[in-house]
């Protein structure tokens, strides 16, 4: 069913209509199957295409926040479920699939069929760079791949769905004689008419030689023709191109910590409006205690910063979707501060709130036993801890090959945070003779140079048109 004719708020509405039920599921007692039933039924009504995330990015983001509004109440699942389906799975054939593969998407639809996305294995995964340690051996005799996980550290970890999916796409080295040529995605089917197929153990999955037949290599940037590797788009190393996924999932994760906080914000504030408290001069409710009044104040100004800053992300990065353009670097290093910022000021506030709302913060159905949710945005699509050290290394590189002079270190705290880790990493990496340790030794600083970098890249991103 295809809705282009309704606005954007009309299809809000519809698809909260088609949510409605999912809110009042009882995630204690609903298992598995049942949970990914609704998906399945959400997934049947259409309201949000397999193939949107190019077309309808608008509806593609904002399915994920309305459902995160959701989250205060459903914990993690259903969010992970969803995103991981849309973005990663659906995403990724959408990005490396070639006509006929992003067709299926339509059958999956129709179907539906779940998708889940297989990168992370016990000792490799998006915290190592993409690197991965799965194989996809070319077997140029029966003209197949043969998928087998070469150790216990290769298995695939931490794959969500992974317990129900019917299709999965497995990040996999491409071999051909013996020869890595590095991340290729292919899809793999996992179930047929819901049955486990044989060779797999999952949801930690481990391959042993599973044939796979050679469209379900995702080729649209890279093939095998004649039993060579042929990469078909000069300077898109499909590498890069199963990152991009990253960047959606970036702009999804931040906003959902931010829908997340502000449903707990309300429900938390229509608590503390109603609720009485002693005090020496007769009745306050206990949102006017002024630490509690000060905290929702706060909260507002943060979340209005916040939400401007990912939306324009969001603009930005959906240009790029619909129009099949790779996004600037400086956007890629704008959703990375989004992404650690929405959800790093996320943790903090909603922290703060709970320890200061008194015994409210412990009931059961406050939404304060599921914060869990943001712990799961912190590392998901790239972990916190990694962006920032990533964006400290990039700095100090900068700086290494042209030292910040001393009027900037006087006029920019970054040129100034910058200096002294330079001059700290220059001093120790000569007392130890060691350049990792004596970046280690300083991780505070890292951390402090990366909070500077995330204000700026903010205030200059906000002050450009
Ligand atoms: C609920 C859930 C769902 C997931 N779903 C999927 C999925 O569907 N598909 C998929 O492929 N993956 C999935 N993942 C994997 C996820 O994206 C991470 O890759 C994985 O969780 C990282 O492993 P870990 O949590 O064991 O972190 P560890 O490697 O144990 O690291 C722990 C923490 O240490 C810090 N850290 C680690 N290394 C460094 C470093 N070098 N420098 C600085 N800090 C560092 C980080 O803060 C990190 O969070 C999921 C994970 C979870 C928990």
């Amino acid at each position: 069913m295809l809705r282009p004719q309704l606005s954007i708020d009309e299809w809000a509405e519809e698809f909260k209509r088609a949510t409605v039920g999912l809110a009042s599921m009882d995630i204690q007692t609903i298992s598995y199957q049942e949970s990914a039933q609704r998906m399945r039924d959400l997934l049947k009504t259409g309201l949000l295409r397999n193939t949107d995330l190019n077309k309808r990015p608008d509806r593609f983001f904002l399915a994920h926040r309305l459902l995160a509004q959701h989250a205060p109440k459903l914990g993690p699942g259903f969010w992970i479920r969803f995103t991981v389906h849309y973005n990663l799975c659906a995403g990724t054939v959408l990005g490396l699939g070639n006509e006929e593969q992003i067709k299926e998407l339509d059958e999956w639809q129709e179907k539906g069929l779940l998708g889940c996305f297989s990168l992370t294995e016990k000792l490799a995964g998006v915290n190592s760079g993409l690197v991965v340690n799965t194989q996809a051996h070319w077997d140029s005799r029966t003209q197949t791949f043969n998928l087998t996980s070469p150790s216990h550290g290769a298995a695939k970890n931490w794959i969500s769905q992974g317990l129900v999916a019917d299709r999965t796409v497995v990040v996999a080295d491409l071999m051909i004689e013996g020869k890595p040529h590095g991340p290729h995605a292919f899809v793999v089917n996992l179930r047929d008419n819901g049955q486990v197929l044989p060779d797999l153990d999952n949801a930690s999955i481990a391959f042993s030689n599973v044939k796979l037949p050679k469209s379900a290599l995702l080729n649209r940037f890279a093939d095998i023709e004649g039993d060579k590797y042929v990469q078909k788009v000069e300077g898109m190393p499909v590498f890069h191109m199963i990152g991009q996924r990253l960047f959606t999932g970036r702009v999804a994760v931040a906003q959902a910590a931010l829908e997340f906080r502000k449903s707990l914000f309300d429900m938390t504030k229509s608590y503390a409006d109603s609720k009485k408290c002693w005090s020496p001069t007769g009745e306050l409710s206990l949102s006017s205690i002024p630490q509690l009044k000060d905290i929702f104040i706060e909260n507002r100004k943060s979340l209005d910063t916040l939400e401007a800053f990912v939306g324009k992300c969001e603009k930005q990065l959906s240009d790029c979707l619909t129009s099949g353009s790779l996004p600037s670097l400086q956007l890629v290093n704008a959703i990375a501060v989004a992404k650690v910022k929405a959800v790093e000021d996320s943790i903090d506030f909603c922290h703060r709130l709970q320890n200061d709302v008194g015994s409210y913060a412990l009931m059961a159905g406050t939404g304060f036993e599921q914060k869990d949710f943001l712990t799961c945005c912190k590392f998901a699509e790239g972990d916190s801890r990694i962006l920032m050290q990533k964006m400290s290394r990039d700095k100090i590189k900068q700086y290494e090959k042209k030292p910040p002079t001393p009027e900037q270190i006087q006029a920019d705290e970054e040129a100034k945070v910058a200096a002294s880790l330079l001059e700290r990493l220059a001093a120790d990496a000569k007392a130890t003779g060691n350049k990792q340790e004596a970046w280690d030794k300083n991780w505070k600083l890292v951390y402090a140079l990366a909070d500077v970098i995330m204000n700026k890249t903010m205030e200059s991103y906000m002050s450009r048109s």
